[in-house]
């Protein structure tokens, strides 16, 4: 196999979070099981809701979506209300909400660890003097940093708060790490950027980063390649050794 491009080469390094730094998808699943099987109970809910219920209805799905598609599946109609609905309201958006409130609840109970060859590579970079920063879609990226130990190496983190704010398009477009990368003062051109999703490496990819590295939790390497990865690794620790 070619030896891997050498990260501390390039003028900044992005990192996707959820999948790359930390293993959330597992407080995801844990976060949305706990929330249904409260709200099944209450509404007397059936079938009960089992992980099957996750990669069916969930998975991938923006959060309103998601909820919707799982409550048609039971046969229950809720109105889909707004994004601002409490967390309390019986609507599409307050129960996806609601999910957001057991996700923090969850994370706070259970924590999470980065991937230890993320950190690694963290280390090498910080001690390369290597400017890194987070970019994610996900509204909860602050809490998990925290919660991980880690929000302090990141000078920039661009998440769903900020891409929502300042009207930056989602992943696959570009927008978010462009942005992140002029947050950082670095050029895309000479900058690498790390993602584990299809619509994260297209961005990356249509940013015209320098280096897009495409970690395979399980998409698959060949779907990584296509989407414009111009190396794949199993894990980031690949960088280090
Ligand atoms: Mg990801």
């Amino acid at each position: 196999m070619d030896a891997l491009p050498d990260l501390t080469a390039y003028d900044a390094v992005l990192f996707d979070l959820d999948g790359v730094l930390t293993p959330t998808a597992e407080v995801h699943m844990h976060a949305w099981q706990t929330m249904f099987e409260e709200l099944f109970a209450t509404w007397d809910i059936s079938p009960p809701y089992t992980e099957r219920d996750y990669f069916d209805h969930l998975d991938g799905k923006k959060r309103y979506d998601g909820v919707a598609s799982l409550l048609r599946s039971r046969d229950v109609e809720v109105p889909w209300g707004d994004p601002s609905d409490p967390p309390s309201a019986d609507t599409v958006c307050g129960i996806g909400n609601r999910k957001n409130v057991v996700f923090e609840r969850v994370l706070r109970a259970e924590g999470i660890a980065a991937y230890p060859g993320s950190l690694r590579l963290l280390d090498v970079l910080a001690a390369a003097g290597t400017p890194v920063a987070v970019v994610s879609s996900s509204k909860n990226a602050e809490e998990v940093l925290a919660a991980a130990g880690i929000r302090d190496r990141f000078v920039v983190v661009m998440d769903g708060v900020i891409a929502e704010r300042d009207h930056l398009a989602s992943k696959p477009a570009p927008d978010v790490f462009v942005e992140a990368a002029r947050m950082l003062g670095v050029d895309p051109t000479r900058s690498a950027a790390v993602e584990d999703a299809i619509s994260g490496v297209r961005s990356a990819a249509a940013g015209e980063f320098a280096l897009v590295v495409g970690v395979d939790r399980g998409v698959g390497e060949q779907h990584l390649v296509d989407a414009g990865a111009h190396v794949v690794v199993k894990d980031l620790e690949e960088f280090v050794q």
